[in-house]
């Protein structure tokens, strides 16, 4: 043959890590021609054309150990899994939590699930959890946490884990009138660990997208500044509130109500997985409205689980194929509901509002451009802040009213619920440590907060977010109550009493606000590759 005329191509195409940026990922594509040139164009020998092979392959070996010494994952694909176990409780009637006043379920409306969903770079681990509860506490999702841990060697420090704020779920921390159900609280932590295992030992190739729409429908501020005199005003010895000027839910009738205290955030975020053909495995979504009043007398996942069924039967097309799974997370949702109090008539249940965030949901899936990898990096830390702490004085005059007026029954107003959280708030210490944690999933960053995060905070971390399209998640790794910025506090209202439900320094907005904004600036600068 006339090996002058061979002409022999290789295309090579190589899919590099974003190392030390996600940006410069690209396709190396190496040419090599062999051709006979030394002889002048003149067919070569036999032995001569295999030499040149033999060098040509050398001298490409040589640079794919250089670019493999350069990017550690070469050609990697990113994997994960996800997985959901039933935690609807097995006994019935039980306390449920989100009601002012003592509450017991014996019927199931829908099932609760804990989801979750696991990431893997090839080097960095992280797993993300949503239990369907009202909110768990730090110590019993760090218990699930090691568990879990234990079993898929992720680290704990790696695992983020938040509930979805049904109120209608079992009391699994003590709110208002609700004290928590022990038995379920027990239960409930190997299943929440049991979740994330089965995330992980779910996991295969995957590719990974993120998008954003917003949903204004659905998300307005509860808080409402009110002519004087009109906002209510428990007794301020059992709330520690002087003065309030704001009422949560006001009412559509109600014409003394002025206007609202803060801005929302609108945003549907999701965090979308699917296998490398392009079938979806599982989403990550969140939005920033409290809950959608699913009915009180039945134990509901409300609006957060009908989405994520919802979202499944959109998206499983055939149901041979392991099954998608979908986590809808809570936003900053501490001054919002889904009620809009500037018109008449205001439907809403958690069937229109898991449609629309549904809608809302799958137009941002169909924007989203997906990686083959990406780089995952998390940085958490505790924060020690103050507690407000009632007074000996206070104490005293709630322990009088709790005697001289509910003796043996649960309490059943306003003014009867502060004073008795003044009496559990007693023995509470000076101050409690919270756990804030930034996770880097490529350009897309989620930061976590054990709080009830109002809308202005939220929004003021996504525009301090060095990440393209960041995710701030609620009532996560634990829960340490609302979250009002220092302003809202002469304000009064609700979310501002004191309680086992609001009770961190009145500066503690901004202290989490800088720490979990330095948090998500330190994941985007480490380099990924180290
Ligand atoms: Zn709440």
């Amino acid at each position: 043959m006339n090996l002058s005329r061979l002409n022999l191509d290789l295309n090579l195409t190589l899919n590099l890590n974003p190392a030390p940026r996600e940006e410069i990922k690209s396709k190396i594509k190496i040419k090599i021609k062999i051709k006979s040139k030394s002889n002048g164009g003149r067919p070569c020998s036999w032995a001569q054309f295999t030499s040149r092979i033999r060098r040509s392959i050398l001298a490409l070996a040589t640079v794919l150990c250089l670019f493999s010494f350069s990017f550690p994952c070469l050609s990697a694909q990113s994997q994960a899994g996800a997985a959901k176990i039933d935690i609807t409780p097995t006994r019935l009637p039980i306390r449920t939590a989100g009601n002012l006043t003592l509450t017991s379920v014996s019927n199931v409306h829908d099932h609760l699930f804990a989801r979750a969903l696991v990431l893997d770079d090839g080097t960095t681990r992280v797993a993300i959890g949503v239990v369907d509860s009202c909110m768990v506490a730090r110590e019993e999702l760090d218990k699930a946490k090691r568990a879990a841990s234990q079993a898929t060697g992720i680290p704990v420090s790696h695992m983020l884990v938040s509930s979805t704020h049904t109120h209608t779920a079992p009391a699994v921390y003590g709110c208002h009138g609700n004290d928590p159900e022990p038995e379920y609280r027990e239960w409930l932590v190997p299943r929440i660990a049991e979740s994330l295992v089965q995330a992980w030992r779910n996991r295969g190739p995957a590719r990974v997208g993120w998008a954003k729409q917003d949903l204004p429908t659905f998300v307005h501020c509860r808080r409402w500044l009110m002519e004087p005199g009109y906002a209510l005003h428990p007794h301020p010895d059992f709330t520690g509130c002087l003065s309030n000027r704001v009422m949560m839910n006001p009412g559509f009738a109600n014409t003394n109500k002025l206007r609202q205290t803060g801005p929302v955030d609108p945003a549907v975020t999701v965090l979308s997985l699917q296998t490398p053909a392009g079938r979806p495995l599982a989403m990550l979504a969140n939005y920033s409205t409290h809950y959608a009043s699913a009915p009180s007398s039945q134990i509901s996942a409300d609006y957060f689980g009908e989405f994520c069924e919802g979202m499944a039967g959109a998206l499983q097309k055939d149901e041979r194929e392991p099954r998608f799974v979908a986590l809808m997370s809570n936003g900053t949702s501490g001054d919002a509901n889904c009620v809009d109090f500037t018109k008449a008539n205001w439907v809403v249940n958690p069937t229109v509002v898991a449609e629309a965030v549904r809608a809302a949901a799958l137009e941002a899936l169909a924007t989203i451009t997906y990686r083959d990898w990406v780089p995952l990096v998390v940085a958490e830390a505790e924060l020690e802040l103050g507690v407000r702490l009632p007074s000996a004085e206070q104490r005293q005059h709630a322990r009088a009213y709790l005697e001289a007026n509910v003796v043996g029954r649960p309490t059943r107003s306003w003014e009867e619920n502060y004073a008795r959280e003044t009496l559990l708030l007693s023995d509470w210490p000076r101050t409690k440590k919270l756990l804030l944690q930034a996770v880097r999933i490529g350009e897309f960053g989620i930061g976590a907060i054990p709080c009830e995060t109002y809308g202005s905070t939220g929004l003021a971390l996504k525009k301090a977010s060095p990440f393209a399209l960041t995710m701030i998640i609620g009532l996560a790794n634990g829960y340490n109550g609302y979250l009002p910025p220092p302003e809202q506090f002469p304000l009064g209202g609700y979310t501002t009493w004191r309680a086992r439900t609001s009770y961190l320094e009145t500066n503690a907005e901004p202290r989490i606000r800088d720490l979990l904004t330095a948090l998500l600036q330190k994941t985007r600068t480490v380099n990924p590759s180290q």
